[in-house]
């Protein structure tokens, strides 16, 4: 019933430079700009491929002001995304003419990856994937068969990492696919990019503390409400305490903490982000909830401007 990632939402400070970079520089398509629905004068951004697929799609809340978070232990501290076998070298030339500092090439498992941090400072990676059929979208200065095809995979730093393996291989429907130095890879659904969660153990570190340049939570993907409901009430049976249902236009979502504390979400498949806008037109305009369209020019006139 957990297909894989779904999607994961961050915190940043800087609206234009965060637009700019997963747009312009990453090539990510703007796929929905909107609002945060408990808190309607913050923006909502998704950046993610064509059409804002599953395990493609990085979302933020600009938070002007807020303190920067520090990564530590009970977070996502990693998220990675998967590119071509043969674009490790594209993505050097590109980051480097973008000024990106960038650390690699480095191996693990059986792949080649580039870490970075994105402007604000969260860690990001770029694996070249083998086996990772996936569309990239074209843009301006990236070929499609260079471009981001989605997530590779998240990283969840633990306090102790088997704890939080028990509950995803236990509950959350992960498999183990392989462990390599201490760190765990699991996968739901398939063993490709997109579905892969490694988990590590760094007992040294302080606890996380959330923030500018963190991620907020990570989602899982699942078919349906039908199966979202029979995976809360599995997990409310593990003993864990979990939201009722909340609508979020493009997807239905139950969050919880799992048993390591970072903060987690499932999300159904659909209806996806064409609901309201056509694949051309993605992204480009302000997009409201139904139950906020009547509120429109007030919210409108009091988020902050993106020009
Ligand atoms: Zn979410």
């Amino acid at each position: 019933m957990i297909k894989g990632l779904h999607h994961v939402t961050a915190m940043t400070g800087n609206i234009r430079k965060n637009i700019r970079f997963y747009t312009e520089i990453l090539g990510l398509q703007f796929v929905k700009k909107t609002v945060n629905y408990d808190s309607p004068d913050i923006w909502h951004f998704y950046f993610g491929d064509a059409t804002g697929s599953p395990g493609s799609v990085i979302t933020f809340f600009p938070f002007q002001g807020m303190p920067r978070g520090q990564s530590g232990v009970g977070s996502t501290n990693v998220t990675g995304f998967s590119v071509g076998l043969d674009s490790l070298d594209f993505w050097k030339k590109r980051l480097k003419e973008y000024q990106v500092d960038f650390r690699g090439p480095f191996h693990r498992f059986d792949e080649h990856y580039y870490s970075l941090s994105d402007l604000d400072g969260m860690e990001l990676e770029l694996v070249a994937s083998p086996n990772d059929l996936r569309q990239g979208l074209e843009t301006p200065g990236i070929r499609a068969e260079d471009a981001i095809k989605g997530f590779s995979h998240i990283e969840l730093t633990c306090s102790i990492a088997d704890k939080t393996a028990f509950f995803m291989t236990n509950v959350m429907e992960h498999h183990r696919l392989k462990e390599e130095n201490g760190r765990i890879r699991l996968y739901s659904g398939e063993a490709l990019p997109g579905h892969f969660v490694d988990l590590v153990s760094r007992p040294s570190l302080p606890l996380h503390k959330g923030g500018i340049g963190t991620v907020h939570h990570v989602a899982f993907s699942t078919a349906d409400t039908e199966t979202q409901k029979t995976l809360r009430d599995r997990i409310i049976k593990a003993g864990i305490q979990v939201s009722p249902m909340q609508d979020r236009q493009y997807f239905q979502s139950i969050y919880f903490r799992e048993p390591g504390g970072i903060l987690f979400e499932i999300a159904t498949e659909g209806p996806g982000f064409l609901v309201d806008e056509t694949p051309e037109t993605l992204g480009q305009s302000l997009k409201l909830p139904s139950w906020l369209e009547a509120e429109r020019e007030t919210i409108e006139a009091r988020l902050p401007s993106l020009d």
